[in-house]
């Protein structure tokens, strides 16, 4: 594939988007790790990023040819085993969605075909008149072990299930932070659990995010995606999928892109949940870098845990107080002094130092416990 070709096609296509060959992917990360793209498209819009989407799929003539990911593979790799999430089109262009970059690590090499980045960003209040239907939510299994020292929510935690709800529409690239005070700011609540996670709500939805006792798939009433394989654009209802812990259903469909989406929030106490908001913050803010990817790994099974130590631990509890690896470097990435399941860039971090911590951590959990960590964090690219 002429890579420079197809730049010069898109530009012409689409003269006014940034449009880039052979362009760093690092800055567009919160580990700020990461090399080329091969091609980099910026959206800024919905409109935009669907008619980029639309060209792409004209460019497949052969829907087959999209990999789906197996619901028993391990959720950091892909079938053909490149480690990254990949639409592979006929004219053989793998192409990347990256929301704001804050739960993947991107390989040295960067990521062949084409990078989208998407930033379209726009929060519309749909409903005015009050309605009301059943809130169900489902606990996370997300646990701290010694909470005084990391994270308590059990004293932030209140149910607004009974307030009046409202429905929300906002495109994917709207960043969490923005969206979650803007509609602080409107008196529209259910979001600030969620406070301090630096995505887009794309990539939460795709990742499922959990904060505190909730996922954002409980506030989920549909999403749109642009449907690669049919070239149209639908709208799914959020009921009729699966979600489960860190999981979607998007994971599995990679033909499925995420444009915008439908919240059920609440007309609830505002002050009540910026209070909540900025406690949950002061509280994240001294245990969470920010040069990270989030969590290295999810916690272990419970039916694990209860056969080794009797209860639930968490795996920075395992990481610090079982391997001692707190702290350790290698190059110039390091196991975070603050949190041992966050793996930061200290240091001009290549991939594979941060990788190479990843694996040191896994081989040891493996050596002295039987086990498999699961990472949360994305691997894109080859490595
Ligand atoms: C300091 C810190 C704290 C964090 N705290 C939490 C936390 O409390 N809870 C939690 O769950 N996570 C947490 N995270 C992880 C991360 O912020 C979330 O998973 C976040 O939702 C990722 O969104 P993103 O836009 O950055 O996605 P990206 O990292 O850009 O992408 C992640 C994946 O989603 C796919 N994707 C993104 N947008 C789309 C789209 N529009 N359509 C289809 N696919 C898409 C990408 O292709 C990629 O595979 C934290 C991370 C950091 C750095």
């Amino acid at each position: 594939m002429d890579y420079h070709q197809l730049a010069a096609e898109l530009k012409s296509k689409f003269p006014n988007l940034t449009i880039e060959s052979d362009h760093p992917l690092a800055p567009y990360t919160t580990l700020k790790i990461g090399g080329p793209a091969d091609i980099f498209i910026h959206v800024k819009q919905n409109q935009e990023f669907i008619q980029v989407l639309e060209y792409l799929a004209s460019l497949n003539n052969d829907v087959n040819s999209f990999s789906k990911r197996s619901e028993h593979e391990p959720a950091y790799t892909d079938p053909e085993g490149s480690g990254h999430r990949k639409n592979s089109f006929a004219s053989g262009v793998p192409t990347t969605i990256l929301g704001n970059g804050s739960n993947v690590l991107i390989s040295d090499q960067g990521l062949r075909g084409i990078v989208i980045k998407n930033s379209s960003n726009s929060i519309e209040i749909i409903n005015t008149n009050p309605i009301k239907v059943d809130f169900h939510h489902s606990y996370t299994q997300r646990k701290e072990d010694e909470p005084d020292k990391y994270l308590d929510f059990t004293k932030l935690d209140y149910d607004e299930s009974d307030q009046p709800q409202v429905l929300v529409k906002t495109a994917s690239g709207t960043p969490l932070p923005l969206l979650i005070t803007s509609l602080l700011n409107q008196s529209i609540t259910g979001l600030q659990w969620f406070a301090y996670i630096p995505g887009t709500i794309g990539g939460a939805v795709w990742y499922n995010i959990h904060g505190g006792n909730y996922h954002i798939s409980d506030y989920l009433e549909s999403v749109e995606v642009f449907d690669m394989s049919t070239s149209q654009v639908r709208s799914i209802d959020s009921k009729s999928l699966d979600w489960t812990y860190e999981k979607s259903y998007f994971q599995l469909h990679p033909e499925l892109i995420i444009t915008s989406l439908t919240l059920r929030l609440f007309r609830g106490d505002a002050q009540m949940a910026t209070k909540v908001r900025d406690a949950w913050i002061a509280q994240k803010v001294k245990v969470q870098p920010m040069n990270s990817a989030g969590s290295a790994f999810a916690n272990p099974a419970l039916e694990t845990c209860q056969k080794i130590w009797g209860e639930q631990k968490s795996t920075g509890w395992i990481i610090d107080h079982e391997l001692g690896l707190k702290g350790t470097k290698i190059g110039g990435a390091q196991i975070s002094e603050k949190h041992a399941n966050f793996i930061v860039n200290q240091d001009h971090a290549t991939a594979v130092d941060y990788k190479a911590l990843l694996d040191l951590i896994s081989s040891q959990v493996k050596q002295k416990f039987g086990f498999d960590l699961v990472p949360e964090v994305r691997l894109l690219g080859e490595f």
